[in-house]
């Protein structure tokens, strides 16, 4: 869904929510912003019903977590090579 891979987005009709993407963990949990674009375009999503519903098999619940670990860590990985090259 984003453009350096797949989120996991977890909210509710609460303030509580949850993003995996790099923004969040840095700049909406630190109070620098209110949100990342995910959790804007999932709660547009929603109000607009403009969103599809995958469901998975228990057995099949493990890869999908492991895949999605696996591309997070990737995504950080790659962030702080370009945060160290920066500087
Ligand atoms: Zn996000």
């Amino acid at each position: 869904m984003g453009r350096e891979g797949d989120c996991l987005v977890d909210f509710d009709d609460t303030d509580r929510a949850y993003c995996s993407c790099y923004d969040f963990h840095f700049r909406v949990l630190s109070g620098s912003v209110p949100s990342c674009y995910h959790l804007l375009a999932a709660r547009l999503a929603r109000a607009e019903s403009k969103f599809e519903t995958i469901s998975f098999a228990d057995e099949e619940f493990e890869g999908f977590l492991r895949a999605l670990v696996s591309d997070i860590a990737s995504n950080l990985r790659t962030k702080n090579r370009k945060i160290s090259s920066s500087s």
